[in-house]
């Protein structure tokens, strides 16, 4: 049965971002608890629009293995939109770093398998997630990491929507609009994951984002060029041989060059066997 409003009482709040706020409830009947994220609408339509988009993409990417799972939408009578999802007891990448300091490379490798198997999935059915950082993966006391907030997500589908409704002109399109696991173009969304994995990976090891010092906040101008015209950023000399070749892996600039979620299953660090780590 759907789960409602009426159903669920609150315990707690977990956190707040850009627009919602996401509670950890209890269903009054089964006792079980979830997490609840209310986007606040103000009955505005194109948030709500998006709102709605979120569910989808969280409901269509619900069995892949490493993804918070969907347990239900519901409608506010105010207009807010509720997204009933798995409540992860171990809180975010970003809390962990914050309170137990920087990962193991041993912790990362196992980190990134669990993102990587994430996003291959996520690639294969043509979602690019495109908000992976510490913030949006979390983790639960089964020691279990999954990639939530499908907040910016996207479904990548418009080759195929437009060779739904071009029929007769779909035979002269090129291979990489079928194909958008193809680099170029507008179907970069499954690269931009890679480097945010990258910089993700990055971060939870030295602490701090790669391409500020310890506590330097942001200028977001120099920032963007150094991101644009900059070198991609380099692990510290402490970091493995192994390590280091799968963060310059995923921080390639070219996003052509940057090697994909299935191909990085593959990269030593993190298929080789954990105990030798
Ligand atoms: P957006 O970026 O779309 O505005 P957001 O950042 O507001 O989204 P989320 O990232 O989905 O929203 O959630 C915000 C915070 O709430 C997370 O960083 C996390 O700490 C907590 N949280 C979200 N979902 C869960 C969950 N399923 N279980 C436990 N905590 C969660
Ligand atoms: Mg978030």
């Amino acid at each position: 049965d759907a789960i409602t409003a009426a159903d669920l009482e609150n315990l707690a709040v977990l956190g707040h971002g850009n627009g919602g706020t996401v509670y950890k409830v209890r269903h009054k009947t089964t006792s079980a608890t979830y997490a609840l994220k209310i986007i606040h609408s103000n009955a505005d339509a194109t948030t709500r629009r998006r709102a709605f988009a979120e569910s989808s993409i969280l409901r269509r990417a619900t069995d892949c293995p490493r993804v918070v799972r969907f347990h239900g939408c519901f409608e506010k009578p105010s207009g807010d939109v509720a997204i009933v999802m798995e409540y992860m007891d171990g809180g975010s990448l970003e809390t962990a770093l914050t309170t137990s300091g920087t990962f193991s490379e041993k912790r990362l490798a196992a980190v990134a398998r669990d993102i990587l198997e994430g996003l291959a999935c996520l690639h294969a059915r043509n979602i690019a997630h495109r908000d992976i950082k510490p913030a949006n993966i979390l983790v639960n006391s089964q020691g279990e990491v999954k990639i939530a907030d499908f907040g910016v997500s996207k479904l990548m589908c418009r080759a195929l929507e437009a060779c739904k409704s071009y029929v007769g002109t779909c035979a002269y399109m090129s291979p990489e609009r079928f194909d958008p696991e193809a680099s170029g173009g507008n179907y970069n969304g499954f690269a931009a994951d890679i480097w945010s994995l990258g910089l993700t990976l990055f971060e939870l090891y030295v602490g701090h984002f790669p391409f500020l010092e310890t506590g330097q906040r942001p200028d977001w101008a120099t920032l963007i060029c150094a991101i644009c015209y900059g070198d991609p950023p380099s692990l510290p000399e402490t970091a493995s041989a192994e390590f280091r070749s799968f963060v310059e892996s995923c921080l390639k600039k070219e996003s052509g060059d940057r090697w994909t979620a299935a191909q990085l299953l593959t990269h030593p660090f993190v298929c080789k066997d954990p105990e030798t780590h």
